[in-house]
């Protein structure tokens, strides 16, 4: 195993809170078949994120395609966080991706995605289909949360590019939520 490998294992995380967890996913339900998108916020480490909160951006264009941030709204919204917030700041945003025709919702990103994503912020993703069965909240191998709520299925992934280039190079981001798959010992 070269060196290159190594470094590459070493997956970077984000911890999603309560309530981002219950942002997320509850948001992304609701506008099901559409998308939903918003920021996160919280606080950035070196190879990881604390994700506090998570907020839908009300106006966005929701549509199959993507939806779209509005940058003056970005602005305003570090502006109010540099007066109050305790280390916190807008460290990425997310989406929901949602079944179109007979293709099922995927956390990968898509090449519009991926033209849109700022370099070094944390982007997730959260992928919403009608479940098969139920099952209880849990990080797969891959580094995608999993669960199921209510008649759909949930996946939560997260990804990031290093610096602005051409093609579709990302990294993955392990997501974790300890309040939802841990909650669930029997
Ligand atoms: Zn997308």
């Amino acid at each position: 195993m070269t060196k290159k490998e190594q470094v590459n294992q070493e997956r970077m995380e984000a911890y999603l809170s309560l309530p981002s967890f219950l942002t997320i996913v509850s948001s992304s339900v609701e506008v099901f078949k559409k998308e939903t998108i918003g920021y996160l916020i919280g606080i950035k480490g070196e190879d990881k994120w604390m994700v506090e909160y998570a907020i839908p951006y009300q106006t966005a264009e929701s549509s199959y395609a993507h939806a779209s941030i509005d940058e003056n709204r970005v602005t305003r919204i570090n502006d109010i966080l540099a007066h109050v917030s305790q280390g916190m700041e807008l460290i990425g945003d997310f989406h929901s991706h949602t079944v179109f025709g007979d293709s099922p919702a995927t956390v990968v990103p898509s090449n519009t995605d991926l033209m849109s994503t700022a370099p070094g912020e944390l982007n997730i993703i959260c992928a919403v289909n009608f479940k098969k069965r139920t099952v209880k909240w849990y990080e797969n191998r891959r580094g995608i949360l999993v669960g199921t709520i209510g008649e759909y299925r949930i996946e939560i992934g997260g990804y990031y590019v290093a610096e602005a280039c051409i093609g579709r190079q990302y990294e993955r981001v392990a997501i974790k939520c300890p309040v939802a798959t841990g909650i669930h010992e029997e």
